[in-house]
């Protein structure tokens, strides 16, 4: 048998980064980037008014009181996105809007609150300093600065700076494209009718969830029964867009072993590793794409997808810590595991207590303790037993 490691150094292997895209910036949330953003503008692009008010020179409102207003004749209106050059004359004020551009010769902004609002002659209540509610051109960003590295995360500030300098486009490390395949001649769609001995498909719509939750984009997530030209023929239908192709079921040792009967013959190698749940794996290439096969039951899948295929997944999409974050909690219960095989339990972490308490069975079908966990128990191979109290490695989920 594998060890885990194995299987994940062989799975890893298997997924490389694809070459960078230009993207339109609003597809490009969560994607990381891949160029240095240089600013090609500054930011405020021109000196502009902070406040709704008046433009003046501050000198001619440096003495102006409650008690002793200063009094202006207003000779322009500056609204937000005015674009005429305008000059200001000393012993005049211009009225303007935030963001509007100062004209040339104002030094100051008295804002509407301290005046009396009038639009032929105002009347100015508050001294005036030099440079106050201005906002200067590249006050916040000079032209030419890096501002974004190469390698981080898109966030919606990021996109709002990049649109801030007028970047319609940006290059970025693009999604990994999966396709998620699930087999079984017993499976349905959920919300068609269940006959006797058939069950509602769930793999699909978890792991394309999974994909999508940790950055990839999903081709398909195609159903096929145990039939070895149903599933070749839908692999091939899909598999030229797919960067990575996921199936689940099929690999088991039973005798209607669909993925391992039409893939055992070509680049798929079959294994089991020693872990619990989640041992029948496979990992290769057909025709040139990377292929990992996972187990049927939903939770050995799950499980299988966090431990094999999510951190290679988000680190070849750039993501700079693609692990779950790990904690060491302490055990409410007694615990066993399988000697041997390292054991993933689900459980509930209290970050108040940091105390976890397993949940549900460690069988690899029940899915319901799984949807209500926060995160996984790691048991190492060489432990059998876990007393309450012991400290026991997790993974956070949440
Ligand atoms: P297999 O690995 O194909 O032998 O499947 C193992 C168990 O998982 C069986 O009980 C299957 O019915 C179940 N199973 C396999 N695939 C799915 C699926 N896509 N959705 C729900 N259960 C599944
Ligand atoms: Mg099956």
């Amino acid at each position: 048998m594998r060890t885990v490691e194995e299987h994940q150094r062989v799975v890893a292997g298997l997924i490389e980064r694809r070459p960078p895209v230009r993207l339109p910036i609003s597809e490009t949330l969560g994607l990381t980037l891949a160029e240095d953003i240089v600013a090609p503008l500054s930011l405020p692009g021109f000196d502009n008014s902070a406040m709704d008010g008046y433009a003046v020179m501050a000198e001619d409102a440096a003495g102006a009181s409650e008690d002793r207003p200063v009094l202006l004749p207003v000779v322009e209106d500056i609204p937000a996105g005015r674009t005429d050059p305008l000059v200001l004359q000393p012993g005049t004020a211009h009225r303007i809007m935030t963001g509007a551009p100062l004209p040339r010769g104002a030094t100051a902004v008295v804002p509407v609150e301290a005046t009396n609002a009038a639009t032929d002659t105002v009347a100015i209540r508050a001294a005036a300093r030099p440079g106050q509610h201005v906002r200067t051109a590249g006050e916040d960003v000079t032209a030419g600065t890096t501002v974004l590295r190469s390698g981080v995360a898109l966030t919606p500030a990021a996109l709002g700076l990049a649109a801030a300098l007028g970047l319609g486009e940006l290059s970025v490390i693009p999604r990994h494209r999966v396709l998620v395949m699930s087999t079984g001649t017993e499976l349905v769609a959920p919300g068609m009718p269940l006959q006797p001995g058939q069950i509602y498909e769930s793999n699909a719509v978890m792991l394309a969830a999974a994909i999508r939750e940790a950055g990839g984009e999903v081709v398909a997530s195609p159903m096929t029964g145990d039939d070895v030209d149903a599933f070749r023929d839908t692999l091939g239908r899909y598999a030229g867009e797919a960067d990575l192709v996921i199936t689940t079921g099929g690999v088991s040792a039973g005798a209607y072993e669909v993925v391992k009967d039409a893939l055992g013959a070509g680049g798929v190698e079959f294994t089991k590793v020693a872990m619990q749940p989640g041992m029948p794996q496979g990992a290769g290439r057909v025709g040139g794409t990377p292929v990992v096969t996972l187990p049927g039951n939903p939770v050995s899948a799950l499980v299988s997808f966090e431990v094999f295929l999510r951190v290679p997944l988000r680190a070849a999409m750039g993501v700079v810590q693609p692990e779950r974050p790990r904690r060491n909690a302490v055990l409410t219960e007694d615990l066993t595991s399988p000697r041997g095989k390292r054991q993933f339990r689900r459980g509930v972490f209290d970050p108040g207590t940091g105390e976890v308490t397993s949940y549900g069975p460690p069988a690899s079908h029940h899915l319901r303790w799984l949807a209500s966990a926060n995160c996984l128990l790691e048991i190492p191979e060489d432990v059998s037993e876990l007393p309450a109290g012991s400290r026991v490695d997790i993974w956070d989920l949440s």
